[in-house]
């Protein structure tokens, strides 16, 4: 089991499917017109740069994490819909037994829906660009904030701080709720504005009962053109998509280890290849690496992952 395989890629298409997009770790196809299937490859990405090689494991720890976040936002929240459909395969003859063990655990069926164009943000503590925006100018996403604040601080209410999508290679840019309301209009800006708060908050304390603060997060909305509600998408409250910080070392006043990727990103550092591209991990820090994804796997559904 030590000799695990990273699945870097994940071709599908030269079995009959549509690709329909490619992430930075995920690969998204065509199942049918209204069902796409979110495959989760191992790939790892550091100060914006993707790996050569992946952690083992990575893709199917993550969808089944944030499998475990949909189930509990169905129980804790059932008004809100989301895409999932399911965590198993399609029943599809197109895919092969072999390409089976491959996408093992690793894939979501999800329904498809046009995608709202915001990346609806909420931060409960005051990092990242919102920092870097808080110290020069006193704001945040345009929003005048209290004096005084200092690096990591926990807010006194989380904020809904969306961003643009940018397009593949080009970054986000943070924006203001007013601005966000000019995008998709008032009214469903104050939707996804209350919904992402809610799911933000009941995470955020789940997650800290259980060691891992959740600086912040982003979610992805898309809209039920049959019934006009908005629906919960793409991946939800994993590292990938979200600051985990560990409880246990966070202190106001300065930045915060990353859960997940802090030993890849002081290595990095101390070999002088952040921000190149065409870096492979050594086996060390992929093992590093990938022990951390499994305990907060561990901590977060309280089953060991296997
Ligand atoms: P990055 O790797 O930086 O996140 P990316 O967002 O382009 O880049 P992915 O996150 O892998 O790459 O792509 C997922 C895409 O699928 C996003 O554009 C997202 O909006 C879209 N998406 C998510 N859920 C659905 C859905 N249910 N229906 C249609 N599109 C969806
Ligand atoms: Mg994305």
């Amino acid at each position: 089991a030590s000799h695990e395989q990273a699945v870097v890629t994940i071709n599908l298409e030269s079995h009959g499917f549509k690709k329909v997009a490619s992430g930075k770790v995920r690969e998204i196809f065509e199942v049918d017109k209204n069902t796409l299937l979110f495959v989760a490859t191992d790939r790892i990405s550091a100060y914006d740069v993707i790996l050569e090689n992946g952690i083992p494991s990575k893709g199917a720890l993550l969808t089944q994490l944030s499998a475990h976040w949909f189930a509990l936002i169905d129980e804790q929240l059932p008004s809100l819909q989301t895409h999932l459909i399911s965590t198993s395969l399609p029943k599809d003859t197109r895919i092969p037994d072999d390409v089976h063990s491959l996408l093992d655990r690793r894939t979501m069926q999800v329904r498809r829906y046009p995608i709202l164009p915001l990346e609806s943000i909420v931060r409960g503590y005051i990092t990242g660009s919102a920092w870097a925006e808080y110290k020069a100018k006193g704001t945040v996403h345009g929003m005048p904030m209290p004096a005084g604040l200092k690096e990591s601080q926990k807010l006194e209410k989380p904020l809904w701080t969306p961003s643009t999508k940018a397009e593949a290679g080009e970054h986000d840019e943070n924006i203001s709720p007013e601005r966000a309301a000019e995008i998709v209009g008032e009214e469903v800006a104050k939707r996804i504005e209350e919904v992402s708060l809610k799911v933000y908050g009941l995470a955020h304390d789940y997650a800290q009962a259980r060691g891992i603060l959740i600086a912040d997060t982003k979610f992805e909305f898309g809209l039920d053109p049959a019934t006009n509600e908005i629906v919960l998408v793409d991946e939800v409250l994993t590292p990938d998509s979200s600051r985990f910080w560990p409880a246990d070392s966070y202190e106001v006043g300065r930045s915060q280890v990353s859960y997940d990727k802090q030993y890849l990103r002081d290595w990095l550092t101390s070999t002088g290849k952040k921000g190149k591209q065409g870096v492979a991990m050594p086996p060390v820090v992929a093992k590093e690496t990938a022990a951390k994804y499994r305990e907060a796997y561990h901590k977060l559904t309280g089953s060991e992952w296997s």
